[in-house]
Formats: structure tokens, sequence, C-alpha cells
């Protein structure tokens, strides 16, 4: 049993306040402090708690800008415009989610934003100029393939084919189709003066040379013989052969290769085509 310090009433021992004056025991003194710790320490910890969302938010936020910015740094570099989208679509969605967490937003993702937009103005401009380009290879290609008609007009009748003929026959077959995955329409400066051999109803045309952009290309120029002399096809190792054999006059052929263009009907053989291969690469 206690006394209460102010009336002296007998309290019981666990009791907060003197139910006769109402003053606060020491019990009552103690339970306060202890409450107000309690109290205090959860609010420590859901502070504590709120610091550590934010530092994740944050942290996820950063790498969302960073991700925006390397997306859009692709997408600049590679020229693709989807890349360059992800980029911006990643950049507005870290700013946004910044500025609902109330944080700064990252360097990174305004940075991505903006190469991103960058990057899809650069691509869709390329893309137009490719368009473009690619219509007037077209263009040009049709206008050629018209004049080589005009030319030609009745020679290819002819029971023999002759070499003008055999190389504006190359050229237009070349222009209209494609040779090595490349579209024909974009190939340039036709070379023509390989030697060319026929029999009554095939001839084949050797190294007719014409250009993309800056690679060689260099073709067997196959013909038949049905009402008039056409092209049948472009073969890269002689009509005649499927598969030439790789041999050692391969090498022999190559230092005669270069001077190919200016001295028609050279002796080279079919192996020509694996001496281009051997210099260009
Ligand atoms: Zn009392």
């Amino acid at each position: 049993m206690t006394n209460c310090e102010r009336c002296g009433a007998a309290l019981d021992p666990t009791a907060l306040t003197c139910p006769f004056c109402g003053l606060t025991t020491r019990a009552g003194v103690q339970a306060r402090a202890m409450e107000e710790q309690a109290a205090q320490s959860r609010a420590g910890l859901a502070a504590q708690w709120a610091i550590q969302q934010q530092r994740a938010s944050q942290m996820d936020i950063a790498k969302l800008g960073t991700q925006a910015m390397w997306w859009s740094i692709a997408g600049i570099v590679l020229c693709c415009l989807p890349l360059g989208v992800v980029g911006m679509v990643m950049g507005l969605r870290a700013r946004g989610r910044a500025q609902a967490a109330n944080i700064t937003v990252p360097g990174t993702a305004m940075a991505g934003l903006v190469i991103g937009a960058i990057s899809c103005v650069t691509s869709i401009a390329l893309f137009t100029y490719a368009a473009i380009e690619s219509q007037n290879e077209q263009d040009h290609a049709n206008k050629r393939v018209a004049e080589i008609d005009k030319q030609l007009g009745k020679k290819p009748e002819a029971p023999t084919l002759d070499h003008d003929t055999a190389c504006l026959l190359g050229e237009q077959y070349t222009l209209k189709n494609s040779f090595d995955d490349k579209s024909g329409y974009q190939f340039e400066n036709f070379e023509c003066a390989g030697k060319l051999t026929q029999t009554t109803d095939s001839a084949q045309l050797e190294d007719l040379k014409f250009h993309y952009n800056s690679d060689e290309e260099k073709a067997f120029v196959c013909f038949k013989r049905g009402t008039k002399w056409y092209v049948d096809r472009l073969a890269t190792s002689g009509c005649n052969a499927d598969a030439t054999a790789t041999s050692a006059s391969a090498s022999a052929d190559a230092a005669a290769a270069p001077s190919a263009t200016s001295a028609p009907a050279t002796t080279h053989s079919h192996h020509a085509h694996e001496t281009r291969d051997a210099r260009d690469h």
C-alpha cells in the first residue's frame, strides 16, 4: 500500500491517479512517460520507413532515367525510331514518377527525353531521305531501261549476239532484277569489257561490272536464244559452272584481273570471281 503524496489517501500501487484528489501518482507519471516513448519510437519507425521508401523509389526513378537515356542514345546511334521512342517514353515516366514523389527529376531522365526526341527527328529525316533517294534511283533505272530498249531495237533478233547488244541486255536485266541480294535499280556505272562466247542458242558474257556505292559487283551474264537473244540469268562463277573449285590458278589470275576493264577479252578464266573476292577482302 502507498499513500497519495498530496492528500495521504491510501492508494492501490497500480493506480495512475489518486481517486480522491486527482493527483497523478508516480506509477501514473511512469506510465505516461512510457506511453510517450512508445509513440515516439512508433513515429520514428514510420519516418524511417518513409525515408527508406523514398530512397527506394528515388533509386527506381534514377534507374528508369538511366535506362531512358541509354535507349535514346541507342536510338540516335543506330538511327532506329523505335529505340528513341522507348527512350522518350521511359524518360517521361521517370519524370512523372519523380514529380509525383516530389523528388528532383534525374538528369538522366531529362537527357533520355531530349536525346530520344532528337533521335526520333533524325530517324524520320533519314527514313524520308532514304525513301526519296530510293525513289530517285528507281526512276533513274526505269529511264535507263527504256533507253536501252530503244537502243536495242531489233538487234537481239539477229542470229549472232554482238558484244554491244550483249552488254545492253546484261545491263537492262541487272537493273530490272537483283544481284547479290541487292535490288538491281541501285546499281550504276556499268562496265562491260568482258569476253563474249556463244553457241547457236546460248551465250556467256564475262565480267559485267557494276557498282553499288563503293562496292563493285562482277557477274557472268548467261544468254539463251529463242526467237531472240535474252538474258536467262546472272551468275557469279560462270554460266556452266555450278560450283567452281578454287584452284591455284585463282591467285595467278589475281595479278592480271585489275587490267581486265581496260583490256577486253583477255584470257582469264571463270576463276576471276574468286580473284575479285581475294582483292576486296
Ligand atoms: Zn490524493
